[in-house]
């Protein structure tokens, strides 16, 4: 069936369900299966020389992880998706399919903490140079790419600022030097509220523990490739040239422009074994069938914490790019789905003891390191997500002692904000 035809709830739903006519099974069967029995030995030789496709052992891929695969292809309008243990895994192995020892990426200073380790010190070991522009403008991007660099890589908005680069400009500079635009999509929850590919980008990793999963019930990540890059510009030759680990098999003559999703098959479950398990690709799936509804739930609920907070005297300043004083708001009215996401920040009154003091107070709002959870989730990124970071980073990061990051759930608001109200009686 042809998708693209069809608008995103209903992708979210439909894509991705083999309609089993011997069963008739209306859900996506769980396969809790390592291994698959092959036909004959001329059908394994053939699989295992890629030259068909089909199962072979759950590490390089399963029925019930390939369904929810072609879901997410579907939703992003995308050539193929790659489902991998976690979104830290997505990005691993995304930059080392096209990043060696020697080579560079560039990337905006503004990362989800993870990501920002993963950079700065664990791809430096294996070789690869990260490079932290001064600020995520097009130009500050460009002024670092050299012909080492092999992808520039930006998050569709900060975490945890919410700051939302200029996707569009961005994939120009990348495009202008023939490397590949990585988008973090994380916040653009599943291509919902954000689809880098109508802005240019190449390649989207997306953490699904979030928006996708929903419901903070498994770790995922997923890898998206737009099939709209050239991998046979000279510089790409692990995808664009004789692979050692087939034979000498070329995967862009072979698939075309879904070659590198191939790739990052084969060095990142193959090799890598980030492999995602049959139950979780099923509850992200499960999670994918209201994703809209809970998203435009969530941005809605957003807006009102944010206007409750604006007002009161105990806070020093809402950062929400719903609203025009925000660094964000342009580019994410341009970039998102309602011009918002379904996070915002708020910078409190007090010092690190006072806003330790109101996390702890609060009942219903969940203090966790989480987004894009059923349950609202605040988070104190100083001393959390961001804790490893230096005095320096941090400032850089956009980190404040008493700044905190809420993710709205899928509560009745009014319950948040009088959660909210009795945890500020506590504080002075
Ligand atoms: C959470 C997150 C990640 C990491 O994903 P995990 O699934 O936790 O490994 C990467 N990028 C962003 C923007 C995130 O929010």
């Amino acid at each position: 069936m042809d998708y693209s035809k069809l608008r995103f709830s209903t992708r979210q739903i439909h894509a991705g369900l083999d309609h089993n006519p011997e069963t008739g099974s209306r859900g996506v069967a769980i396969y809790p299966t390592a291994a698959y029995r092959f036909k004959s030995c001329d059908y394994a030789a053939n699989l295992f020389e890629l030259s068909e496709p089909g199962n072979i052992y759950t590490r390089l891929q399963n029925p019930t992880s390939s369904a929810y695969e072609q879901r997410i292809a579907a939703l992003y309008g995308a050539v193929g998706a790659l489902a991998v243990a976690s979104g830290m895994s997505a990005i691993l192995i995304a930059v080392t399919a096209l990043a060696s020892e020697g080579d560079n990426i560039v990337t905006s200073p503004y990362l989800y903490g993870g990501t920002y380790n993963l950079f700065r010190h664990s791809l430096r070991r294996l070789g690869i140079e990260v490079r932290i522009a001064a600020s995520e403008t097009p130009a500050d991007i460009a002024a670092l790419v050299d012909d080492r660099t092999r992808a520039i890589f930006v998050e569709s908005m900060g975490n945890p600022t919410c700051n939302v680069p200029d996707l569009e400009s961005i994939a120009k500079v990348a495009h202008d030097k023939q490397v590949p635009l990585i988008v973090d999509n994380t916040f653009g929850a599943g291509g919902y509220l954000c689809n880098p590919f109508e802005w240019g980008a190449n390649i989207v990793v997306d953490s699904a523990t979030k928006w996708i999963n929903g419901h903070g019930t498994a770790m995922g990540g997923i890898i998206v490739d737009g099939g709209n890059f050239d991998w046979s510009c000279g510089k790409f030759p692990g995808i664009d040239g004789p692979d050692e680990g087939y034979h000498g098999l070329n995967l862009y003559k072979t698939f075309g422009n879904a070659a590198f999703i191939v790739k990052c098959r084969v060095d990142g479950l193959r090799d890598f074994g980030a492999s995602p398990s049959a139950f979780d690709s099923y509850l992200m799936m499960l999670g994918l069938e209201t994703l809209s509804l809970r998203v435009r739930h969530e941005v809605e609920s957003t807006r009102r914490l944010a206007e409750y907070l604006r007002n009161l005297p105990k806070v020093k300043k809402v950062s929400y790019v719903g609203f025009e004083d925000h660094p964000g708001h342009e580019n994410a009215a341009k970039y998102y789905r309602f011009g918002a996401s379904a996070v915002l920040n708020v910078e409190l009154q007090g010092d690190v003891d006072s806003t330790v003091k109101f996390v702890e107070a609060l009942k219903l709002a969940a203090h966790m390191t989480m987004i894009g959870d059923s349950i609202t989730v605040v988070t104190h990124p100083a001393s959390t997500t961001h804790k490893q970071l230096s005095k320096a980073d941090l400032a850089a990061a956009g980190v404040t002692p008493t700044l905190l990051r809420i993710s709205l759930g899928l509560e009745d608001v009014e319950d948040i904000i009088e959660d909210f109200e009795q945890a500020f009686s506590h504080v002075g």
